[in-house]
């Protein structure tokens, strides 16, 4: 099929870039706060190489929770299936910080997208990588083939000084078992990972080796097997927006990942990326116009999943 993506994603953007943002910019990592609120980029890029932006796609924002996707890609291809162990695949229907399910399930998060999970894959990545911090940054450099990827010491120091709910959930954890390393550590690196800044341009780019069967799109060399390709998007379409992950099936139709800083990239099975940016996020701490505008996307180019 033939698909005018310019027009349907400059139509798009139209029509959502006006609507009343009922949301509001993070503020609990004291540095999130220092952005352009009305700020709005989309940026698509197909396996065909077709990219198109509109708005401030190529200005970098902070990732936040999207970069789990990629820290569950790296430590999935380093263990394998032995990381379903350390924690489950169920969506939580809680908060992305949420602690309540953790004493029940004795320390096994339910999934890698929310932050429990997330630090437990941080304690993977710290024990099998020998310079965590540069490892991880070659890492996604290399998939993306963009050495300006970078961590922000601003953020991560930011959140450092008010995670204090995370330093909970690590030491939580801990006190079951399921951290094998110091807290100080794997919180240390788990708020690097966050701090992660790049445009919807960079975004969409990196994460087209999850339209690819989890192959490099110019290389063709395998990140993961078609088999963890498969199982990172469905995570993604059943854990990517907390207890709104059914609301996004249902409205939108695509695997995807939100963070606080206002991001969100959905990814289409042997199609496309999309990389959506606006900080105010709704009630459940994902971007407002982010969501509405993916929805009516899916909606108008009939390119959703089902
Ligand atoms: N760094 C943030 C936190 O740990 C990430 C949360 C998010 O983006 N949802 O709270």
């Amino acid at each position: 099929m033939q698909v005018n993506w310019e027009s349907i994603i400059q139509a798009t953007y139209e029509k959502v870039k006006d609507l009343d943002d009922k949301g509001v910019v993070a503020s609990y990592i004291p540095e999130l706060v220092h952005v352009n609120p009305d700020s709005f980029g989309v940026h698509l890029s197909t396996i065909d190489h077709i990219q198109y932006g509109v708005g401030h796609f190529d200005v970098k924002f902070s990732i936040q929770s999207i970069a789990k996707v990629l820290s569950l890609s790296l430590a999935y291809q380093i263990v394998g299936d032995k990381i379903w162990t350390r924690l489950g695949v169920e969506p939580s229907g809680t908060a992305f910080n949420s602690l309540v399910q953790l004493e029940a399930d004795k320390g096994i998060p339910r999934n890698p997208f929310i932050n429990a999970g997330a630090i437990v894959i941080s304690d993977i990545l710290l024990s099998h990588l020998k310079n965590p911090k540069d490892d991880f940054l070659s890492f996604i450099r290399s998939i993306a083939n963009n050495p300006e990827l970078d961590y922000s010491s601003r953020i991560a120091a930011s959140e450092k000084s008010a995670g204090f709910l995370n330093v909970a959930l690590c030491n939580f954890i801990k006190s079951f078992g399921n951290i094998h390393n110091d807290p100080s550590d794997v919180l240390d690196f788990y708020f690097d990972l966050c701090s992660l800044e790049m445009s919807c341009r960079e975004l969409s780019e990196l994460f087209l080796f999850l339209a690819n069967n989890g192959r490099h799109l110019s290389t063709n060399k395998p990140i993961l097997t078609s088999s963890q390709c498969k199982r990172v998007n469905a995570l993604m379409q059943t854990c990517g927006f907390y207890d709104e992950s059914g609301e996004f099936a249902f409205k939108v139709g695509l695997p995807g990942k939100s963070g606080v800083g206002g991001g969100i990239v959905a990814v289409h099975p042997n199609q496309y990326t999309i990389a959506v940016w606006s900080p105010k996020l709704n009630g459940k701490g994902n971007s407002y116009k982010g969501m509405r505008f993916l929805e009516a996307f899916t909606t108008e180019s009939q390119l959703s999943i089902f």
